[in-house]
């Protein structure tokens, strides 16, 4: 569904992707995984289209979308959650939800989607006119990931969702990622600094270390390996 092929990626003269390859196949919920200022976020930044490749490019079922302009990226289906949530603090979760399919003109199109973030969120939906600044970080990351699923994804990346939660939310985030690939089918390219959760619900990680891929495999597989349980498992 999406290939990353050999990509190199600047900041004005400082390079932070060298020669990144990935590639994710329909339905997969594929990690990347990989400490602070890795270039995680720039990667998802050059999927989405707001970086471009200096080298290399980027295919979305089997059309080159390196090239492209975000929006028409967007339009595609590929849907970024972005860290930090960035919801609009002042206007309630409802409102913010419904953003998310600003580009959905069918009214019971819209009305479907926000009925299943609800049976997915049940929370939110006790709370769809409370202002989203007023909800828990928990919660917020919820609308977080609502307002992208409102938007119908094919490929949802979620740029680290368990970032800045309680132990316990960590958990439950983890498994609401899993539910949206296993029973919602959605596509999920996740980005995570939480090495092992993400190596266990993924079919397959990918390691990312000072902008190079260093490591890939199945998930479970990551687990097992000497230099990821020495460097990010603390085994
Ligand atoms: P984090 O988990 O901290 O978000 P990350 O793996 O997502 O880390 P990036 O945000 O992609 O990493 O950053 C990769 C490198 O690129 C870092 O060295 C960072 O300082 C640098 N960088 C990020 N954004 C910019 C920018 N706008 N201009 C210059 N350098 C940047």
């Amino acid at each position: 569904m999406l290939k990353v092929n050999g990509v190199d990626v600047s900041y004005g003269d400082t390079q932070v992707l060298f020669d990144v390859s990935l590639d994710i196949q329909t339905g997969e919920l594929v990690a990347v995984i990989g400490a602070n200022g890795a270039g995680k976020t720039t990667l998802l930044r050059t999927i989405s289209g707001l970086l471009k490749p200096k080298v290399g490019s980027i295919s979305f079922q089997d059309d080159t979308i390196s090239s492209r302009p975000p929006h028409h990226i967007v339009g595609d289906g590929i849907i970024q959650v972005p860290e930090g949530r960035l919801l609009f603090p002042n206007m309630s979760v409802l409102e913010n939800l419904r953003l998310g399919a600003y580009l959905v003109k069918d009214k019971a199109l819209i009305d479907e989607r926000l009925h299943s973030v609800y049976s997915l969120f049940p929370i939110l939906e006790e709370r769809a006119g409370q202002m989203a600044g007023t909800l828990s970080g928990g919660e917020q990351q919820m609308v977080a990931i609502g307002r992208g699923l409102m938007a119908g994804p094919k490929l949802l990346m979620m740029d680290e969702p368990s970032l800045g939660l309680s132990p316990k939310l960590v958990q439950q985030v983890f498994k609401l990622v899993s539910r949206i690939n296993e029973e919602m089918g959605v596509t999920v390219l996740l980005v995570e600094q939480n090495v092992r959760h993400s190596c266990e619900i993924c079919s397959r990680a990918f390691v990312l270390e000072n902008g190079r891929v260093v490591l890939h495999g199945p998930g479970r597989e990551m687990l097992e390996n000497d230099h990821v349980r020495r460097a990010y498992l603390g085994l």
